[in-house]
């Protein structure tokens, strides 16, 4: 059975709520009750001296007299107070006695008090019990007084109701933080749950299809805020590859459709007589079909890497002989376009793919020569530092603008495509450098800046 994020925090905090107020109820009862019956016990026996030394004060040694209305009095206001007294002299004669004076008020009381005890404390099995006590003045016995009360304590009616009003207020307490944990209980879970039901909703639209939306949502809370950037962040990225799976749609059947065209009515015309197949114009149809060639086998050489997961065949080779392998290949085209092809640093030994870090060169140099205006100059540079080996190529061509930086290895990303329509670049060369450096635990970067240059710097690890 599956509930929701919100039904589950906010039964989490009314559990722990309840658990705590009952607790604190139950301690609270506890200590209570027993601070208050230890207090009612002591208050007994305080009352039952002051009971005894008041009556003994009301004999009168030099008269050999008892003042009864004194003892009258105290014994009333004893009787109020759930002290039920006999008093007698010494020679055991009753002075003064409660049930004798007034029995139907001596009942009703011992009934009240009874009743109320049984209803407070039904466990307490209490029951009136008399004592006697000696009254003395100075130290000579002058009688005694027998007091008969509910024991082993009890509570007068005041006692009584400020018992029931703490027990109201510990439940008023109770309820009142109940009612407020199920009230913050319910805004705390919508508030972690909204943004999480709306991230919901956003990836179901990303799902299908509409990777343009963006949650504007902010969260205080720091998961939830790294949720929302998150899905915000695979959102943008999808919208990006989209738009380069779009992208690359577009340009491969505009890179294509210009040579086979040019290739049809070649064709068309040849065959169909109207002209001859002239060394020239086959030159012109094969320079076509290289073209074609060079896209296909790009777009096959980033199939392969990817598919390939990159298996590499590590060997020590030195990277200098490559880099100057690779130059003495582009001999021709370099002396076209009136370049200098320079090599500095010297020879270091790497752990690395041959073949692949070939590659990694030629794209890297075949793009300097692309982009660079005829007699400019193009110099690699080794380098060996304690974190590294690698090398840069700097070229003082037409320069990346800054806005396109950021993209350039990004798989199919031209920058400028008008000027990539006349160089013949497919976007992939750079996607294809930075797998291969990225497989040999490396790095490459670029800085640039346009109208004057870029350097492409690959960083490779230590072994
Ligand atoms: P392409 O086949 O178009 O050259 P790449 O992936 O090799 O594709 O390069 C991506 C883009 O980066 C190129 O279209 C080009 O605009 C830019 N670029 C790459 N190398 C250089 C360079 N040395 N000088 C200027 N621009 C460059």
């Amino acid at each position: 059975m599956r509930h929701s994020l919100k039904s589950r925090l906010s039964s989490t905090i009314l559990i722990i709520v309840l658990l705590t107020v009952a607790i604190i109820s139950f301690l609270a009862n506890f200590l209570i009750n027993q601070q208050f019956t230890n207090y009612l016990s002591k208050q007994q026996e305080l009352k039952t001296q002051i009971i005894t030394s008041s009556i003994s004060q009301q004999y009168s040694a030099f008269t050999d007299q008892w003042n009864l209305d004194y003892v009258h009095a105290i014994g009333m206001f004893s009787l109020y107070e759930g002290y039920i007294i006999k008093v007698y002299d010494k020679q055991g004669a009753i002075l003064w006695d409660a049930q004798a004076h007034d029995m139907n008020l001596c009942n009703q009381i011992m009934d009240e008090i009874s009743d109320r005890m049984r209803i407070q404390y039904p466990q307490l099995n209490g029951d009136f019990t008399s004592v006697s006590y000696a009254l003395e003045q100075s130290s000579q016995e002058i009688g005694s007084v027998s007091i008969s009360y509910f024991g082993p304590f009890f509570l007068n009616e005041n006692e009584f109701q400020f018992l029931r009003s703490l027990n109201i207020i510990i439940v008023s307490v109770g309820l009142l933080s109940l009612l407020v944990s199920l009230f913050v209980g319910h805004m705390l879970a919508k508030r972690i749950s909204q943004p999480i039901l709306k991230t919901i909703e956003l990836t179901k639209q990303i799902a299908g299809g509409k990777y343009e939306v963006r949650l504007e949502e902010k969260s205080d809370t720091t998961e939830l805020q790294l949720l929302i950037s998150s899905i915000n962040h695979l959102a943008e990225s999808l919208e990006t590859l989209e738009k380069l799976r779009k992208q690359l749609t577009e340009d491969v059947a505009h890179e294509l459709r210009t040579p086979i065209t040019i290739l049809q009515s070649y064709l068309e015309a040849m065959t169909e007589g109207i002209w001859d197949a002239s060394e020239e114009r086959l030159r012109s149809c094969y320079d076509e079909v290289v073209r074609i060639g060079t896209l296909v086998g790009d777009l096959e050489s980033l199939a392969k890497l990817e598919q390939d997961n990159l298996k590499l065949d590590k060997q020590r080779m030195d990277l200098r002989a490559v880099i100057e392998q690779v130059v003495s290949t582009f001999a021709a085209e370099s002396m076209n376009k009136k370049l200098s092809i320079s090599v500095e640093g010297s020879p270091i030994e790497v752990l690395a793919d041959h073949s692949r870090m070939k590659q990694v060169v030629v794209n890297l140099l075949s793009n300097a020569i692309k982009y660079s205006g005829e007699g400019c100059s193009i110099t690699f540079r080794l380098f060996n530092h304690k974190d590294g080996a690698g090398f840069l190529i700097n070229d003082n061509g037409i320069g990346i603008p800054k806005e396109e930086l950021p993209y350039i290895f990004e798989r199919f990303y031209r920058a400028d495509k008008s000027r990539n329509r006349m160089t013949g670049g497919t976007g992939i060369g750079l996607t294809i450098v930075k797998s291969i450096v990225q497989a040999h635990g490396g790095r490459v970067t670029v800085d640039s800046e346009q109208g004057k240059g870029s350097t492409f710097t690959v960083y490779l690890p230590k072994e």
